[in-house]
């Protein structure tokens, strides 16, 4: 059987998402979800047939809450499958490599080694800035470069200088690649406004975090009709399946975009009042600044601390593994009195060994 494997795919760390990685508790501050249950009502009908490929009224919907036109978006099955399907659409396997800037969201890596298709890695500055000299000079066969802002593990924004230094100095035949997962968190310093200018843009959206909508599996993809039409080649039949996309469409409606900023204002809030607590802690080193739903914070050591909330019921994820990142700790913002039991468990920690 040992022949049926391609080299690139036995040798593969498949990603560990959240939801694979095996933990005990019941505070989950691991996967950056949004710790609010989304109460839409639903009716599902018409199930014998299929869907549409790309369901009008949803593209209209978020088109009308991005503020773009519909032929700029592309419905897909989380954002995870926009990074997998620009692979698919525009590199060719051995060939075309896809730039990345560690530590950042690992999906890039894992889609680009399924497929095949090289990677270089240009490591963030100390301040998780991008290294833009490095990068030009390192721009040979690049056909992709992934960049998240805010950027997933650290929780900084890239500097917009930096990334209009990039959008004006690549080729218009490499595409750059604007990951917003968590955008809605940092509504002001979205790209959106650049698709515009660079027609080589594209941006990644989600309904996964700020939306509270993890589970429905829908995300965005923003660009110029051309590459979005490209990509429409690619994409399965019917990637958005009907009560999906009723799901989604309710999530866009008006009093329901009203209560997921509430929810972002909440956790912004809940985030504030976690850091000034954690500033106190002996044994973090460090809180890094964050636009996002989560924080990252470094310890004298990742694992006891991981281990010791893991004891008391609360998951967070341990980053420590990741370039530049030693001893961190990524912790997603939870309701308010999850943040609060996170406190009063690193209290105890803290008690313990003083
Ligand atoms: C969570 C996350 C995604 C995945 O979003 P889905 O829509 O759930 O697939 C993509 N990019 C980043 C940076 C993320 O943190």
């Amino acid at each position: 059987m040992k022949k049926l494997v391609p080299d690139h795919i036995r040798n593969l760390v498949p990603y560990q998402s959240a939801r694979r990685i095996k933990s005990y508790g019941n505070i989950w501050l691991n996967a950056n979800e949004s710790p609010f249950v989304n109460r839409i009502h639903n009716l599902y009908k018409n199930l014998n047939r299929y869907p549409e490929c790309q369901p009008k009224e949803l593209l209209k919907k978020y088109a009308q809450y991005a503020g773009i036109n519909n032929k700029n978006i592309l419905l897909t099955r989380g954002a995870d499958e926009g990074i997998e399907l620009l692979i698919r659409t525009f590199c060719t396997p051995k060939k075309d490599v896809i730039m990345l800037f560690p530590p950042t969201y690992d999906m890039y890596e894992v889609s680009a080694k399924i497929f095949g298709i090289k990677i270089i890695k240009i490591n963030t500055l100390f301040n998780f800035q991008l290294d833009i000299h490095t990068i030009k000079k390192n721009m040979y066969g690049v056909k992709i470069i992934y960049i998240c802002h805010p950027n997933n593990p650290t929780g900084n924004l890239i500097f917009r200088n930096d990334l209009i230094t990039l959008l004006n100095f690549v080729q218009p035949s490499v595409l750059i690649v604007i990951d917003e997962a968590y955008i809605e968190f940092s509504v002001n310093d979205s790209f959106i406004n650049e698709l515009k200018v660079y027609p080589n843009l594209v941006i990644l959206r989600t309904l996964s975090k700020a939306f509270g909508l993890a589970g429905i599996r829908c995300g965005f993809l923003l660009s110029n009709s051309y590459i979005i039409k490209l990509i429409q080649k690619v994409i399965t039949p019917y990637p958005i399946a009907i009560p999906i996309s009723d799901i989604a469409i309710k999530a866009l409606c008006l009093k329901n975009i009203h209560d997921m900023k509430n929810n972002v204002k909440n956790i912004l809030s809940s985030k504030l009042w976690l850091v000034e607590y954690l500033k106190n802690i002996f044994f973090i080193k460090k809180i890094f600044s964050s636009y996002t739903n989560f924080i990252l914070i470094k310890c004298h050591s990742s694992v006891k601390i991981f281990q010791y909330l893991e004891k008391n019921g609360i998951i967070v994820r341990n980053q420590s593994h990741k370039v530049n990142l030693k001893n961190c700790l990524r912790i997603s913002i939870g309701t308010q009195d999850e943040c609060q039991q996170l406190v009063s468990v690193l209290s105890s920690y803290e008690e313990k060994n003083n």
